[in-house]
């Protein structure tokens, strides 16, 4: 299995998260992959294409499928005959982030359905990211068998293409959540961070994707290590897993937050 790269936002203007990356450092990144001989596969050539894992493949990924990557990465990459793989929220296509904390900057547009098939178009891949961006393992059966189902079902139905692939909104599931996604049709889940897989008992049909996050603060240096380095090494795992516990703070503070409006009535 090539690496797996998972961005989020690629902007000028900063997020209240930690999941952008600039522009500059983007092109400094794709430039350095082209130039060591990378080639992109999106997600289900890496994982039919069997000449995938001798050649010197990568696969890009965007989770969350801001309108921005319009702006920045798709010329970029372009440039550099790359492709990507987009994960899209199903239920905020075309809209805002509202999903997300903002703490008062502007929230964010999503690619709506012409763009999306505009990014097929120019040979991307799409996938699903869930259907409203909630924290999976804690959404009750039903609920979450309804939102890994319906976000497929809207997406195909859209976008009229198989969608194979979810990744998990912060990266994270849990035997449930696979043993669902699995049972709903999808081939593969996309995580962040692996290791530890043994202890994760998984339906024998599905894929568990460990992706190498990339971020902001990432040097070119720490980006190259980041491609090179041997899956699952416990340093990639250990580094994941703090920077995901940083990231479950917004799900901390949103449910704070409906708890509050809650209360309020
Ligand atoms: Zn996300």
């Amino acid at each position: 299995m090539p690496p797996v790269l998972a961005y989020h936002l690629i902007a000028r203007r900063p997020d209240a998260g930690i999941a952008w990356t600039t522009p500059k450092q983007f092109e400094r990144q794709i430039a350095w992959l082209a130039e060591a001989g990378y080639r992109s596969l999106s997600l289900s050539e890496s994982l039919q294409d069997r000449q995938a894992t001798n050649a010197k493949g990568v696969v890009i990924t965007f989770d969350d499928g801001y309108r921005a990557l319009l702006q920045y990465a798709l010329p970029i990459l372009h440039r550099y005959h790359f492709r990507a793989t987009v994960f899209a929220i199903a239920g905020y296509v075309g809209r805002a982030n509202s999903w997300d904390v903002k703490f008062f900057l502007p929230r964010f547009a999503h690619l709506d359905w012409g763009e999306l098939r505009a990014l097929l178009a120019a040979g991307w891949e799409v996938g699903s990211h869930s259907l409203n961006h909630d924290y999976l393992p804690s959404l009750p059966e039903g609920e979450l068998r309804r939102d890994l189902a319906l976000s497929r079902q809207i997406l195909e139905e859209q976008l009229q293409t198989p969608i194979r692939h979810l990744s998990l909104p912060f990266g994270r599931g849990n035997p449930r959540v696979y043993q669902t996604a699995q049972e709903v049709g999808y081939e593969s889940v996309s995580i962040l961070g692996g290791g530890n897989f043994a202890l994760r008992p998984l339906p024998s049909a599905l894929r568990l994707i460990s992706r190498r996050g990339v971020y902001l603060w990432d040097s070119l240096a720490s980006f190259r290590q980041r491609v090179e380095a041997p899956p699952d090494s416990p340093w990639q795992y250990w580094r994941q897993r703090a920077i995901s516990a940083l990231a479950m703070g917004t799900v901390l503070v949103k449910s704070i937050k409906k708890s509050v409006g809650r209360f309020a009535g």
